[in-house]
């Protein structure tokens, strides 16, 4: 392992309830790609990421104003309502008060999560996309779904019928190492133990409802252009190796 992968994998290591969804990032050189798959800041405390790129860098798969919103208020949203869950638990440590120990349990699985998934939702784009799968992840796809088109058609299909809000999740499952599509209705529900997402797609409306409105499907059918195979490798390879 590389110093910058070890350094990459300090930077994303997460102990939460949304940890339970499994972020298995590892290698990268590329500075951008680790600053935004970084879920805390020097503290500890959850922070909000930098996007990898400009606002209207996804034009005219996903607009401007989408991804400010959602990147902005959204996703932000989930980074406050995880670390005020961690701040309300640990009161209640320190009075030994648990009566609202439910409750702070859920907002953190709830706001962990998405925190997770809207960090590997925005480093599962990218405006300048290499194509198609490379390496062990296209062979890894060949032996699980046969090939790239009916991964596709599986995701896709899946992603889309999500019922009401969640998420399409390509994941890695390291028990039995196979590759898996997930839909997660309420993410805070989603404990697939032992999968490991490599690529998340977001279908809750905010995710795409400005410009695509009810038309979901087309919206899903967009981002394929969009879908940073790169990343997905390197968290294939960062889980693959964890399994070993
Ligand atoms: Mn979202």
């Amino acid at each position: 392992m590389t110093e910058s992968r070890r350094d990459f994998l300090k930077a994303t290591a997460l102990t939460t309830a949304g940890a339970a969804l499994g972020l298995g990032f590892d290698a990268a050189a590329d500075d951008k790609l680790t600053a935004a798959s970084r879920l805390t800041d020097a503290q500890g405390q959850y922070a909000l990421p930098p996007l990898p790129y400009d606002y209207k860098a996804l034009e005219p798969v996903i607009d401007e104003t989408t991804v400010r919103l959602h990147h902005d208020v959204h996703h932000k949203a989930y980074v406050d309502g995880a670390n005020n869950a961690l701040k309300q638990l640990a009161a209640a440590r320190a009075d030994g008060n648990f009566a609202l120990v439910k409750h702070w349990s859920r907002e953190l699985a709830f706001h962990g999560s998405g925190h997770v998934l809207h960090t590997l939702y925005w480093t599962s784009l990218t405006p300048s996309p290499g194509g198609e799968p490379k390496g062990d992840l296209s062979k890894a796809i060949a032996a699980d779904f046969g090939d790239l088109a009916k991964l596709k058609a599986h995701l896709t299909k899946a992603t889309v019928a999500v019922e009401a809000s969640g998420w399409g999740v390509l994941a890695y499952q390291a028990l039995d190492r196979r590759l898996t599509v997930l839909q997660a209705e309420k993410h805070q529900d989603l404990t697939v133990w032992g999968a490991t997402p490599l690529l998340v797609i977001d279908v809750w409306e905010h995710a795409y409802y400005l410009k695509y409105q009810s038309k979901r499907a087309d919206y899903v059918a967009a981002v394929w252009d969009i879908l940073d195979w790169t990343a997905a490798g390197l968290r294939f390879e960062a889980a693959r190796s964890a399994a070993r």
